[in-house]
């Protein structure tokens, strides 16, 4: 099975089960990594991932064709993997698709000859500023544990998870000066997106390596001459034809909010024990459509970041069917529209991967209308 921007995803699940650590399957958006890392065990995000319709033969027997490309994506690659490399499965209650899929993939996989351990953990869909919240969520942190604990190599230690945690604070702290780097030019943006993404298939001390030895080679230089900047804002980011459209059309990429880039490094909580740690890091994350409780702050939050990188547009990359995003897009676009920022919202699904003309025509009109 191919990554749209990280190769073939089979050696790299190998290689990690090679590593002799048990291997968890985590659908995004924004799994406990540290955590799981702290314990020993190998978290993989399962986003990025390619396949178009006709390669998504096992998902699609279990999973409705109206479910996104990120879930249908995720499913084919359990269901192909069926326990091979995959130990565990680890789910968040980002939406609906991510609710239910767990059991309907542990059925999959069963049926299979497999038995798949699952874990969840729920994370409140209200502020975790009211004492009671908070602690029913580190209540549910502490259950999680218990139930890890019986597929982890090694109990949770509270020094561990801080080591662990300064790893994931570090990683993401590179992913900001990386993604700074790149929206002054020096790191095209397909280099930052492919980063990104081939971390949710690589131990965090690896990509660390890798983002160190990047960052080396950043040295800012001017847009090119005429170039509009813009910021891309979605779950994920576009495929790599696309960029290249964008390129030629005159658009320069200086800033994002996508899922897997700035939406996951804007920010590092504060060093702590895991239910303290985590109740920061869900609570005051980088807004994002899937964590309600930050969803207010999003127009303004994206605002800042268009005006401290200088964009004269948003282009919104709607995923199909991820009824969270689509429900702020016409609030979002009606927001910027005031302030004076183009918007553009163009919609991805499972078989755009390699047939961009429909979208290339809408970005060239677009880009057409910026330079006038
Ligand atoms: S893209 Fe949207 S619907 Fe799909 S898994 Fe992500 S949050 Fe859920």
């Amino acid at each position: 099975m191919q990554a749209i921007w990280g190769g073939d995803i089979a050696p790299a699940l190998k290689r990690l089960k090679g590593m002799g650590r048990p291997v968890a399957g985590c659908f995004p958006l924004y799994p406990p990594q540290e955590l799981l890392h702290s314990m020993g065990i190998s978290p993989v995000l399962m986003w990025g991932l390619g396949g178009g319709s006709s390669e998504l033969v096992l998902a699609d027997k279990r999973v409705q064709n109206f479910v996104c490309a990120v879930g249908r994506r995720l499913s084919q690659l359990v269901l192909w993997d069926s326990g091979q490399n995959l130990d565990a499965l680890f789910a968040c209650n980002a939406c609906d698709t991510v609710r239910n899929l767990p059991e309907i993939l542990e059925a999959g996989v069963g049926e299979q000859g497999t038995k798949m351990r699952w874990f969840s953990l729920h994370v409140p869909a209200i502020p975790m500023q009211e004492p009671t919240i908070k602690a029913y969520f580190a209540n549910n942190i502490k259950q999680c544990i218990r139930e890890l604990e019986a597929l982890a190599p090694r109990p949770y230690s509270a020094d561990n998870f801080l080591q662990s945690a300064a790893l994931y604070n570090e990683w993401r702290s590179l992913g900001r000066q990386l993604d700074i780097a790149s929206g002054k030019g020096g790191l095209p943006f397909e280099r930052l997106v492919r980063f990104a993404l081939e971390a949710a298939f690589t131990p965090v001390e690896e990509s660390l390596a890798a983002g160190k030895a990047l960052l080396k080679d950043c040295a800012p230089k001017p847009a090119p001459k005429n170039a509009v900047p813009v910021i891309l804002s979605g779950i994920m980011p576009p495929p790599p034809a696309f960029l290249k459209v964008m390129e030629e059309s005159g658009l320069f990429v200086c800033g994002n909010d996508l899922a897997p880039l700035w939406r996951t490094w804007a920010r590092s909580p504060q060093p702590a024990d895991a239910p303290e740690f985590y109740a920061d890091f869900y609570s005051n994350h980088f807004p994002c459509s899937t964590l309600l409780p930050t969803a207010d702050a999003r127009p303004e939050a994206l605002l800042g970041l268009a005006r401290e990188r200088g964009a004269r547009a948003i282009v919104f990359i709607g995923e199909k069917f991820c009824e969270y995003e689509y429900f702020e897009f016409p609030y979002l676009e009606k927001f910027f529209q005031g302030q004076g920022l183009a918007t553009l919202l163009l919609e991805f699904g499972v078989d755009d991967l390699a047939n961009v003309a429909q979208h290339a025509t809408r970005i060239e009109a677009f880009a057409e209308s910026l330079a006038q």
